[in-house]
């Protein structure tokens, strides 16, 4: 099973089957689990087996489909599966710090990924030092000897930079601290964070992976035992654990995730080099063009550069909206990783609540759109776009 390739893993990982044979993955809709005996329970108490389960937040037979296929996909050890993409961010995170340890991270973070570091880990008194992620020179002076963990997005959200993962984790690892990536973007198709030096990785399942829109979902993984000895009693213990039928959305999601994202790197590939020379545009960011600052990086890191391009539109906050409301076809949201292409408009939207001087530190400027490439024809999403810049 090891030397499966990955759209097999995908399909066959970590299945099981009850006594009727379903070809489809049962849901097992049940909070808990009868037992035999009154000795059963008390031995399952003291320590469940593999296939034993006492209570669906410590786990579920569903949820352990999901974890054991995804696990396998990333070629981890094991795998926690939550409730949502920040349940896995804030249980990799809290369940292994404490007051006085110290984190490196990047500062282009997801909005609520930034909350938990620059709010809730302060609280706790952990202390935060945050980085230009792209700037090897300032991860090497911020990290100290003692120094717990670093946190980073390998690509970052919304404009698209890309963390050297093999170069951070060498000067992490010579102080002995913990690598913790969220790789949404990167997708765990394109990426192999844990052999560029990951320690653990962690998924927001409600992007790629439904890749259908309907559920929220995430997901740690790391060593047997980071993943049991730390991440798990402190998210079932918490609550954060991923219910049965979102772990079945998922596993249905899996299924689809290689062919899915495939089809949606050519898509963001090919709109960025219709678009690249567009005199309507500041400029088009996508990792897969040679224009990119990062080009070389991101074809060294990645299989595919991601799903996702960023668009800067001459003329501002007007034209971007103008751009927006012109679109047919894509949809005006901000999910990404979706069947369906979505735009988002950041600076009014999922960076709003930044102050200005730090948006524009970011790259994130009144004219920048973010596409997320969906499945459908991608010359017609060419033709959509090319149509919604005329209306500007
Ligand atoms: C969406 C997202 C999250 C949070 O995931 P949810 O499933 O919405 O909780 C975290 N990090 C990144 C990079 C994301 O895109």
């Amino acid at each position: 099973m090891d030397d499966w390739k990955t759209r097999t893993k995908l399909i066959h990982s970590g299945i099981r089957r009850s006594q009727y044979g379903e070809v489809a993955e049962a849901i097992f809709m049940t909070q808990g689990f009868v037992y035999d005996s009154a000795e059963q329970a008390e031995a399952r108490f003291q320590k469940a087996g593999p296939d034993e389960f006492i209570y669906a937040r410590y786990g579920n037979p569903t949820v352990r489909m999901f974890e054991d296929r995804i696990a396998a996909l990333e070629g981890a050890e094991d795998a926690f599966a939550t409730a949502s993409g920040m349940a896995a961010v804030n249980g990799a995170l809290t369940s292994m710090l404490k007051a006085g340890d110290h984190v490196v991270s990047s500062r282009a973070l997801f909005g609520s990924c930034l909350y938990i570091l620059e709010d809730v880990l302060s609280r706790f008194g952990v202390d935060v030092t945050f980085v230009d992620g792209t700037d090897l020179s300032a991860w090497k002076n911020a990290i100290r000897k003692d120094t717990k963990a670093v946190f980073f997005e390998t690509m970052s959200n919304p404009t698209l930079e890309i963390v050297d993962l093999r170069a951070v984790a060498k000067l992490a690892r010579r102080v002995g601290a913990t690598v913790i990536v969220d790789n949404v973007f990167a997708t765990p198709v394109f990426s192999r964070a844990l052999e560029q030096g990951a320690d653990v990785v962690v998924y927001s399942a409600t992007k790629h992976i439904d890749g259908q829109g309907r559920a929220l979902g995430g997901v740690v993984l790391g060593t047997k035992d980071f993943i049991r000895g730390t991440v798990e009693p402190y998210l079932k213990h918490t609550g954060g654990s991923m219910s049965p039928f979102t772990a079945w959305i998922m596993l249905k999601g899996l299924e689809t995730l290689d062919l899915r994202v495939r089809a949606q790197a050519s898509a963001a590939q090919a709109m960025a080099e219709a678009l690249q020379w567009d005199a309507r545009l500041e400029r088009v960011i996508y990792p897969g063009l040679e224009q990119h600052p990062q080009h070389g990086l991101a074809m060294e890191m990645l299989e595919r550069p991601g799903t996702m391009l960023a668009l800067d539109i001459k003329g501002g906050r007007d034209a971007a909206f103008r751009f927006l409301n012109a679109l047919k076809i894509l949809v005006i949201s901000n999910n990404l990783g979706d069947a369906k292409s979505i735009v988002t408009h950041p600076a009014t939207t999922t960076h709003q609540r930044l102050p200005d001087e730090q948006k524009a530190a970011l790259g994130i400027t009144p004219g920048l759109v973010r596409i997320s490439l969906g499945i459908e024809d991608p010359e017609d999403l060419i033709a959509d776009v090319k149509q919604a810049l005329d209306a500007v």
